[in-house]
């Protein structure tokens, strides 16, 4: 599945011409795979732990219904469950087989990229990637990105938000790390033309969103939606019924039943013991457990169409410092002869400030994009269209892919959300949205287009999301 796309994504398919030997490539795509493994073992307790607002280092790993730590053979990605056939040690409760999964496919993205990048040197390419040993900083760049968008997607998915921290990081880490790596021979390098007029506009862009919110901070900017966003259409459609299952869900249904066997009557017995204990301590009902999750509790106010037009109006104004930067200071530049030479010698002889503004340039177009789409659709149909997780999401990325990228990832994404929403399991379109992505080697917005596409798809009131994206 190789499609073919322009600059910078056109691969060059064709015999491996660096030095190293199937040996080199067997050791890193080993290397690689224990350390994807090892990542989305940590990934998986950021998504539980990052919506609900615990500390990530602290307490260690342990069971959440009998709070017995976890020993380090528990720990060990993947096989850590197998060996513990999906259940705790001590109280047998099922151990969900999301765990492994996710530990085993972030480890075959790494090895999957490797792949595409060095070996069939489809990726970015000015230059495209040669050889690890060299292009380390690069690939981890963009595997940070991936890492990222794995844990966004899932936490998306069970809760219907992004954490900002998460795309924050993302923006912080592009900011810093290309303005240290990029450089001639440096894949996926950001560096702008020192004539070009995104550099202007990245630099005035940057300064009139720092205004922003600076004003926004000292309250001098209205918060949009200050009692809570409406909840989008997608997000609003799962509790309308019980979802078919799909078959990646039977499938793993049917492995999970194979691999946890019947229990024992030792565990069974642990397991009563569990229940009548659970039940005389916190006096609650098994089916009232959802009660004390706070996304749950309080939606969100129903907003009448003119005020969501007001609403909507107040990011206008906020998205009118960053655009009269930007414009300012393209004129400014461009005016006098003086201020043109000093910027293009800055750009010239300070690679590290064109890598920022390329970072910045490609933030600040990746969010642009999806909020224009987010004033845009919901001045058209009346009620939100995308949420602001999505701008924030999309300025991390941004800062990390570029802005050329970031202006596909927008485009194709929906797409491979909407191939893969026929199937009614998320985890599936989470998965092959992944790969959907993979083959046009761009590290997209993994799902959370395609998540909401995939729970909305089923539902009779779909039909506006599908044909808005
Ligand atoms: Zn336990």
């Amino acid at each position: 599945m190789i499609i073919p796309l322009p600059h910078p994504f056109v691969g060059t398919l064709g015999p491996i011409s660096n030095p190293l030997t199937i040996y080199h490539h067997i050791v890193f795509l080993t290397f690689l795979f224990l350390i994807g493994a090892c990542i989305g073992s940590f990934l998986n307790v950021v998504v539980w732990r990052l919506p609900r607002e615990e500390s990530l280092s602290h307490p260690p790993s342990h069971c959440p219904e009998c709070n017995t730590r976890l020993a380090w053979r528990d720990n060990i990605p993947v096989f850590g469950w197998l060996f513990l056939r999906g259940r705790c040690r001590y109280c047998a409760v099922d151990i969900s087989a999301r765990y492994p999964i996710v530990e085993f496919i972030t480890g075959s993205l790494l090895v999957g990229y490797y792949v595409l990048f060095f070996l069939y040197r489809l990726g970015p390419c000015n230059p495209p990637f040669t050889d690890l040993r060299n292009d380390w900083p690069a690939f981890a760049l963009l595997m940070f990105l991936i890492c990222a968008l794995i844990a966004a997607s899932l936490i998306d998915a069970e809760q219907f938000i992004i954490p900002l921290q998460i795309p924050w990081l993302l923006a912080i880490v592009g900011f810093v790390v290309h303005p240290i790596i990029d450089g001639p021979k440096t894949p996926a390098s950001l560096n702008l033309d020192p004539h070009s007029l995104a550099a202007a506009i990245a630099a005035g862009g940057s300064i009139g969103l720092t205004v922003s919110m600076f004003l926004f901070l000292l309250g001098k900017m209205p918060q949009s939606f200050p009692k809570g966003e409406p909840a989008l259409e997608i997000d609003t459609v799962q509790e309308t019924g019980p979802m078919k299952k799909g078959w990646a869900t039977k499938l793993v249904e049917y492995i999970l039943k194979i691999i946890r066997g019947p229990l024992t009557p030792r565990q069974i017995e642990l397991r009563r013991a569990q229940e009548k204990l659970k039940r005389k301590n916190d006096n609650i009902p098994a089916a009232d457990s959802h009660k004390d999750d706070p996304q749950r509790n309080e939606p969100p106010p129903q907003y009448k169409p003119p005020e969501i037009r007001l609403e909507i109006g107040k990011e206008m104004l906020f998205l009118l410092p960053p655009m009269i930067g930007a414009l300012a200071f393209a004129i400014i530049i461009h005016s006098s002869k003086s201020v043109d030479l000093s910027w293009m010698s800055l750009l010239q002889n300070h690679r590290w400030v064109s890598a920022l503004l390329g970072s910045l340039f490609g933030a600040l177009v990746g969010a642009f994009l999806v909020w224009i789409f987010r004033i845009a659709g919901t001045l058209a149909f009346k009620r939100v269209a995308m949420g602001l997780g999505d701008v924030h999401l999309m300025f991390g990325v941004g800062a990390i892919i570029g802005a050329g990228s970031s202006f596909i990832v927008f485009f194709l994404a929906p797409f491979a959300g909407l191939l893969v929403a026929l199937h009614g399991w998320w985890f599936s379109a989470w998965w092959l949205s992944t790969s959907c992505c993979f083959s046009s080697t761009i590290p997209a917005r993994l799902s959370s287009f395609g998540c909401g596409l995939a729970r909305a798809i089923p539902a009779p009131s779909s039909h506006w999301c599908s044909a808005s994206l």
